[in-house]
């Protein structure tokens, strides 16, 4: 190739910052033209949103600037929607025009997967975005104004969470510290208000350590959550949710927290997917496609076991630094990486002082997994954004 090649990075989540980031350290001068593409001028940090979607924290300490984050002489950024993946032509239209690409990376990030239950799409809000965060914490303190106008209407009160994965419970443990302060500030008796967790899977956190899933329970139950286990959704209408039991709940407050699912581009563009996302080679590539590289929710990675590793930001991450290393030993003709995920563990919140997690083979629980979730908090502000970050946005 005797022209600079041109390098696209889809997305600026956490495959597609960290790529970029360490592109622009690794790269030396005009060996590549990167472009990032975002379709806000913001990074978000999805792990955190379940607080601003509560309401227990502020939506900007959940994003940061991408200009802040890149260096602008190395890496193009493109502020833009992308509408569709043309492979055959090597190239990508956005809202806004066309990218010609040698190299493309692919970290579009996830979409909630409905399993084509009824109303679902139409009625239940998602923990995605900024956006759609900001959304649902006002729509829950619009609630309780509403219910001061209408006593009777005790769905306004009434908030169904669906799932109880990870994003459920970290979710509804937020919730559950929030009430509290609505209901003071609106006048309100704390026991009119309902939270319902509903799973179909006949446990809470399916496939977690049983002990750190009944501690989970204990702690959200004692703060007022209530779980209806091996329960599936069966439909959502205006008044709430049909239960697969024939029950109905009425509220007027549906969060989707069932699931994701890789991005409809991606199956649009004639790639091979399986719920949407792509199984990757060991170089993180798309099998028949040696320029296009594959990340985060958008990828499927197998465990030696032959399962799909859970999509998180971790493996997004681990993704990033070899997808990255592998442009530039493509660009160099050296010898491209094989990715061997190394999970560290998970750890989730269980709301104010509280979570569950392992880490390495230790469990913990309470306040040590607490603090052990800030410190990975903390961690990726450092990773993306050094100091000044954590400083910035680290809650301290
Ligand atoms: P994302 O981080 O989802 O980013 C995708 C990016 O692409 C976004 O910037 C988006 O704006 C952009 N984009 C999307 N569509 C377009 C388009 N058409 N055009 C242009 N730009 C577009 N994982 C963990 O490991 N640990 C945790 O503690 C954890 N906590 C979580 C808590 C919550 C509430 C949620 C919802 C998820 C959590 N996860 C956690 C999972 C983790 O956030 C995801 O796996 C991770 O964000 C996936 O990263 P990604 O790089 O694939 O894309
Ligand atoms: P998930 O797929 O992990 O969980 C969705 C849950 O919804 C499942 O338990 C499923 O059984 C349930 N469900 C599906 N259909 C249902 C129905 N009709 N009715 C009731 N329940 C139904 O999705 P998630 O929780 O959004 O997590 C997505 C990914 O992000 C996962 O890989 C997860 O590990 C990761 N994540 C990690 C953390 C953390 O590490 N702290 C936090 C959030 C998310």
């Amino acid at each position: 190739m005797s022209r600079i090649p041109r390098i696209v990075i889809l997305g600026a989540g956490y495959g597609g910052i960290v790529t970029a980031i360490r592109l622009q350290k690794e790269l030396n001068y005009n060996e590549a033209d990167v472009t990032l593409v975002n379709k806000h001028d913001y990074h978000y940090i999805t792990t955190h949103l379940h607080m601003p979607a509560a309401g227990t924290d502020n939506p900007e300490n959940a994003r940061v600037s991408i200009l802040k984050l890149i260096d602008e002489f190395k890496i193009d950024f493109v502020k833009s929607t992308v509408v569709q993946i043309r492979p055959q032509e090597k190239k990508v239209i956005l809202e806004e025009g066309t990218l010609s690409y040698d190299y493309l990376v692919i970290g579009l990030g996830g979409e909630p997967e409905t399993f084509g239950i009824p109303g679902l799409k139409e009625y239940a809000m998602n923990i995605r975005s900024i956006n759609s965060v900001r959304f649902i914490r006002e729509h829950i303190e619009y609630q309780f104004a509403k219910f001061k106008r209408e006593p009777s209407r005790t769905d306004y009160l009434t908030f169904v969470v669906g799932g109880a994965g990870f994003t459920g419970i970290e979710f509804v443990g937020e919730l559950a510290d929030r009430i509290p302060e609505l209901c003071k500030e609106f006048d309100i008796d704390p026991s009119l208000v309902n939270i319902y967790n509903i799973e179909a899977a006949p446990t809470a956190l399916p496939g977690f350590d049983p002990e750190l899933v009944e501690y989970a329970m204990n702690v959200l139950k004692n703060k007022g959550v209530t779980f209806k286990i091996a329960t599936a959704i069966k439909e959502c209408t205006p008044e709430g949710v049909v239960l697969a039991t024939g029950e109905e709940i009425k509220s007027a407050t549906i969060i989707w927290t069932g699931g994701i699912r890789g991005n409809h581009m991606l199956e649009e563009a004639g790639f091979e997917t399986m719920r949407g996302r792509i199984k990757v080679d060991d170089t993180l590539r798309i099998p028949g496609h040696e320029n296009i590289y594959v990340l985060g929710d958008c990828s499927i990675v197998m465990s030696p076991e032959g399962r799909p590793y859970p999509p998180t930001a971790q493996i997004s991450m681990q993704q990033a630094e070899v997808c990255a290393h592998n442009l530039v030993a493509q660009i160099r003709n050296s010898e491209l990486q094989k990715f061997e995920y190394k999970p560290k563990g998970t750890v989730a919140s269980l709301g104010r002082g509280e979570a569950i997690g392992i880490v390495g083979s230790r469990k913990i629980k309470g306040g040590v997994a607490a603090v052990m979730k800030k410190v990975i908090d903390l961690r990726y502000l450092y990773i993306i954004g050094g100091i000044p970050l954590v400083l910035k946005k680290g809650r301290f």
